[in-house]
């Protein structure tokens, strides 16, 4: 049996989204997603106002975020290859549900406490990685940059303002090119490791679904050993930009190790061309 009533990975302004929370929900609505998870970039801002509109509209909430951590493995470059990926990303990001939590609740308070450094940290971020591209002959106002983003600041508005300047074609361009992990105008940010993250989820009363594995180039048997090892409740194996046969082969590793899964259009916006809802995955295995 399989569902389609399940998005459980989009984001909104408060982090790199295009929408307000509210239009997610109504996107989601339109989708026929009946469970509908928001998952900003390391803060819960928008769980409130989540709730809210998923109960205007007669949808489920569930309450997520995408932690970013630290590598748990260094990618493996045969793999790499074998799926077209040119490099692995430098952080995983690590999903987080708390299908129990109310945002005012004292687990999900001490949550966003322990998020709050991880935010704290993206705006000096930001203004170095201005600085390295006003070095590479790319001046950027930070204010221009500020101005898009509507909460938490990241790369995909520093991008947006490179496209308005005229400096690259598309924001793809600019994460290629210059911004991208490692790229010259790449600035680090300070991260947990997955083992961290993992434990804090936990004590808070959440569960964990390592997000998108495309992107980490570790071929599908060890990561999903790595995953049981260190205390990750599921894979993402049903995320947009997986092919069937990488979902499936994701699939049945989490089948062996006893894992979940989970599933995501990682909606971020309407000018990337994306819709949300819309995956099929399995019933009965899912992490929520
Ligand atoms: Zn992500
Ligand atoms: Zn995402």
């Amino acid at each position: 049996m399989w569902t389609q009533h399940y998005d459980l990975h989009s984001h909104s302004t408060n982090s790199d989204g295009e929408h307000s929370v509210e239009f997610v929900a109504q996107l989601m609505k339109n989708s026929e997603v009946k469970y509908w998870s928001l998952t900003d970039h390391d803060t819960i801002a928008g769980w409130k106002n989540a709730y809210q509109s998923a109960n205007d509209l007669g949808i489920n909430f569930i309450p997520g975020v995408e932690i970013t951590c630290e590598r748990g493995l260094e990618p493996d470059e045969l793999e790499l290859k074998q799926r077209g990926r040119e490099r692995a990303s430098k952080s995983w990001h690590l999903l987080a549900y708390f299908p129990e939590l109310k945002p005012d609740d004292e687990q999900a308070i001490r949550f966003a406490q322990w998020l709050k450094p991880l935010q704290d940290n993206r705006i000096p971020r930001m203004k170095q990685m201005v600085e390295k591209l006003a070095e590479l002959g790319m001046p950027i106002d930070f204010s221009e940059v500020a101005d898009k983003a509507g909460g938490s600041i990241g790369r995909p508005h520093l991008a947006q303002a490179m496209v308005d300047k005229g400096y690259v074609e598309t924001k793809f361009e600019a994460f290629e090119k210059w911004i991208g992990d490692g790229l010259p105008a790449h600035v680090a940010q300070p991260k947990p490791s997955i083992a961290e993250a993992v434990s804090v989820v936990r004590e808070c009363g959440g569960v964990t679904s390592l997000a998108h594995p495309l992107y980490y180039g570790i071929p599908p048997k060890q990561l999903g050993q790595y995953c049981k090892s260190v205390g990750i409740d599921s894979i993402e194996a049903f995320h947009r930009s997986h092919e069937d046969m990488y979902r499936f082969e994701l699939w049945q590793i989490c089948t062996q190790q006893g894992l979940k899964v989970s599933c995501g259009s990682d909606f971020h916006g309407q000018t990337y061309g994306q819709s949300p809802g819309k995956m099929a995955t399995p019933v009965g295995q899912l992490c929520v």
